[in-house]
């Protein structure tokens, strides 16, 4: 077996064991302060659709740039895809980012840009061909409801519009992972309720989606695993899971 062989052999056994993320006794210290993250351990498997909930401040963004490697952790491991991410050499990273997808609440998007170029972004930095650009991108625009809206730019869309952009460019590479922060925070209810059912279809489609949000309502009717996150510990991790009120 060639080394390479081996290392996707190890990583293949490390996620059958321990799940697609898997934090081990993860703490992260910005300063002198109290821990953002204080010894989270955590498994979420390959399919999986995870609601991440707390108050603010709670660790829930840190808990994110964690596993994107835009924060390495004081203590512990964080595994994605079976990578220990703190070790990622900096010549990996790039590679080891297609794999993840991110919405933001405030969407992100090049404002400048139109809609398709907005996507078709994320695939020329990766050097996808321009021919399967010229495919790939209308197809995700269908699959978020916005095909006839190629042309147009981000302040010429509704919140609810340019989320969908921020979500077709965050799944045109087609991630494994793909990870919401608070992606509905800016919405309003009708146009939440279209990006979680959004996510939700990905997630059938096969992509593990991990989702943090203040949304109580949509928590409470979707019905998923439930991670409750408080002065960063979890306090509750439940599958089918409800929003935890606030004592
Ligand atoms: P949440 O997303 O749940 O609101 P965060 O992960 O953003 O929580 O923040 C957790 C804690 O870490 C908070 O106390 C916050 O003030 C602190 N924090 C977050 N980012 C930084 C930073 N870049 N520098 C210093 N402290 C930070
Ligand atoms: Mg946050």
């Amino acid at each position: 077996m060639s080394r390479k062989e081996e290392k996707r052999k190890q990583r293949e056994k490390m996620i059958e064991e321990n799940g697609l993320i898997y934090l081990d006794g993860v703490s992260k210290v910005y300063s002198a302060g109290a821990p953002a993250l204080n010894g989270v351990t955590l498994h979420i498997n390959r399919g999986e659709f995870v609601f991440i909930v707390g108050d603010s401040g709670s660790g829930k963004s840190t808990l994110i740039k964690l596993l994107l490697r835009e924060l390495v952790p004081s203590a512990g491991k964080v595994w994605v895809m079976g990578h220990d991410v703190a070790r990622l050499p900096h010549r990996k990273i790039p590679k080891f980012r297609r794999n993840l997808g991110i919405v933001f609440q405030d969407f992100r998007l090049l404002k400048d840009r139109n809609v398709y170029e907005n996507v078709a972004f994320a695939q020329r930095i990766i050097e996808v061909p321009p021919k399967e650009i010229r495919r790939n991108v209308p197809s995700i625009l269908a699959t978020v409801g916005l095909a006839g809206k190629y042309k147009a730019k981000p302040r010429q869309l509704s919140g609810g519009e340019q989320q969908r952009v921020a979500l077709a460019r965050a799944l045109v590479n087609n991630p494994a992972i793909l990870l919401a922060d608070e992606p509905t925070g800016n919405l309003d209810p009708k146009n939440s309720w279209e990006i979680m059912n959004l996510l939700e279809e990905i997630n059938e489609a096969g992509t593990t989606v991990v989702v943090v949000t203040h949304n109580r309502e949509i928590v409470n009717d979707m019905r998923k695993r439930v991670i409750t996150m408080k002065k960063g510990v979890i306090v509750s991790d439940e599958e089918e899971g409800e929003y935890i009120d606030e004592d």
